[in-house]
């Protein structure tokens, strides 16, 4: 069985949807078989995942009718995507008239849990009814945060988070904390991780993602990093993650 993973943080512009997107290229490249599901209205994901071709269905489409199942082809041969577009929105709004709003991505998804090993979820920054359908459809969470001054009190929330989605989903895990935008120049970047890795020990993964321009460019090319310059800081960072993240899996 796959394990299906949300990248989650309430916190706008932490690197979320990077992740999402290069973590999933990255496992793809090391021939894991990987579905990215574009759970942000903005799109952000749908439009930086090298799809080979315009989607003409959606996740919103398939939330809605689970006929219409299906994931797209990228350039690269291990990374499928269900794509989204500004459309979900609608979908926040239709969801809370609906039994059981907190399950339909879960019963959307269910039967493509056998075909890949991975599930990679992108959120919007918020903690609507989309997140919380993200959360209780995955069996973890990775929690992307920013050096930055207000990093810890963002965790703190996002921690308190996933304690409460326990109620819907008392196995989710959290696999992760992944420091992102890591400038070495700044003082406050070490701040924040000691500060992060004494609270949190193991769980922050040693991996961190140097803040790279390359890493910037590549949603202007529609491209993952790897796809855009193997050579870059940002693209080896990427890789290493998603050795440490299988070889974390291995060991449990
Ligand atoms: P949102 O909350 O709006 O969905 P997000 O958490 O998904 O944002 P991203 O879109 O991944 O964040 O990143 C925010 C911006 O920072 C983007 O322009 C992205 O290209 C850039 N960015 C992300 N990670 C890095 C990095 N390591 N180095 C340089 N730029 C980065
Ligand atoms: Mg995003």
């Amino acid at each position: 069985m796959g394990r299906i993973i949300s990248i989650v943080n309430q916190k706008g512009g932490v690197g979320k949807t990077t992740t999402a997107v290069n973590l999933a290229a990255s496992l793809g490249v090391l021939e894991k078989r990987v579905l990215l599901v574009d759970m942000d209205p903005q799109g952000n994901a749908s439009s930086m995942a090298a799809l080979r071709k315009k989607p003409d269905v959606t996740i919103y489409d398939m939330m809605a009718d689970s006929e219409l199942l299906q994931y797209y082809d990228t350039d690269l041969p291990w990374m499928k995507v269900i794509p989204c577009d500004r459309n979900l929105t609608g979908a926040e709004i239709e969801l809370l008239g609906i039994e059981n709003r907190e399950f339909v991505l879960r019963e959307t998804l269910s039967p493509l849990k056998d075909e890949f090993d991975f599930i990679i979820i992108d959120s919007p920054p918020s903690l609507n009814i989309l997140t919380i359908n993200n959360m209780v459809a995955s069996d973890a969470i990775i929690v992307p945060i920013q050096c930055e001054y207000f990093a810890l009190e963002g965790l703190t929330g996002i921690i308190e988070t996933w304690k409460m989605m326990q109620q819907y989903n008392e196995h989710l895990a959290l696999d992760g904390i992944l420091l992102t935008m890591y400038d070495k120049r700044v003082r406050l970047t070490f701040d924040v991780e000691d500060d992060v890795r004494s609270h949190f020990g193991d769980t922050v993964f040693e991996t961190v993602i140097p803040r790279n321009v390359k890493l910037s460019e590549s949603p202007s090319f529609g491209k993952p990093i790897i796809l855009y310059d193997i050579s870059s800081i940002g693209a080896k960072q990427y890789l290493a993650l998603a050795e440490e993240y299988i070889k974390r899996g291995e060991g449990q």
